[in-house]
């Protein structure tokens, strides 16, 4: 089975390699095709994403990368979109939603990047209960899709990464679940992400199983992607993930052809 990665970054934005190094990488791996996605711009935090600048660099580069290894892997051209940014989707060959970020016009907190923002957060807004939280998260999350009809939607359960949400929180659970079931009618794709693994933060991917069950319960459809930030870990946890699509009952996950998904049956 050859994979693909659609979630990939950059030095253009967070990322250590650069755009050319994967490239080589994915090639050297026999991957299929590789899909950049660096992460869009973001006035309130321009610590991690791209510039305006690097916007015009970024399609310049991968539209050589695109030429240069015509012959070696398809190549496409992506993008994170962050609920706080506009992006022209005419210029990307995909979107992928997500959130990054609860904002209150003043303060941002950046809800993947420490668990002191996500403590911060429950501690000035929802008086301690972090399912208030959640809950936030994932209606931004579906105000973000239904806007932007994405193709699809990057770590639904990213929250989850600092352990905040326990495995027998049911109420957590419930809103995660009914989030799921309202954002599936406007994207039906969501993607199995491995990027806290490679990064050490967590031993599974997201999303966790129960969503993965209910994803799999609605008729939703999943596309594995690695969420990268170097070249080592293009298409990490890959073989795994498959394993795991399998026991929760899918048939198949979705590959990428620069216009449409296509099945890739397991
Ligand atoms: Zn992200
Ligand atoms: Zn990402």
């Amino acid at each position: 089975m050859r994979f693909s990665n659609l979630h990939q970054h950059t030095t253009f934005s967070d990322g250590k390699n650069t755009a050319e190094e994967i490239v080589l990488s994915a090639i050297e791996r026999g991957m299929e095709s590789i899909g950049f996605s660096d992460h869009s711009h973001t006035k309130i935090d321009e610590s991690y994403c791209m510039l305006p600048s690097d916007i015009v660099a970024y399609h310049k580069e991968i539209d050589r990368l695109k030429e240069k290894y015509a012959s070696q892997i398809k190549i496409f051209k992506g993008i994170e979109l962050d609920y706080y940014s506009t992006v022209d989707r005419k210029d990307y060959d995909y979107i992928i939603a997500s959130i990054h970020y609860l904002y209150d016009g003043k303060r941002f907190y950046a809800i993947d990047h420490t668990i002191e923002h996500q403590l911060d957060y429950i501690k000035d807004y929802c008086n301690g209960d972090k399912n208030i939280l959640a809950k936030d998260y994932y209606d931004l999350l579906i105000k973000h899709v239904k806007n932007c009809k994405p193709d699809f939607i990057g770590h639904v359960d990213v929250i989850t990464k600092f352990g905040v949400y326990d495995e027998d929180n049911e109420k957590y659970k419930e809103i995660a679940k009914n989030a799921v079931r309202e954002m599936i009618k406007y994207c039906n794709v969501f993607e199995m992400n491995t990027g806290a693994i490679s990064r050490k933060k967590r031993t599974l991917p997201y999303p966790e199983r129960f969503l993965l069950e209910e994803i799999l319960s609605l008729g939703g459809e999943i596309v594995i992607s690695a969420d990268s930030h170097a070249s080592d870990t293009v298409d990490f946890y890959f073989k795994e993930c498959v394993e795991i699509l399998k026991d929760v009952g899918f048939k198949y996950f979705l590959k990428f052809d620069g216009e449409k998904f296509y099945k890739e049956y397991i």
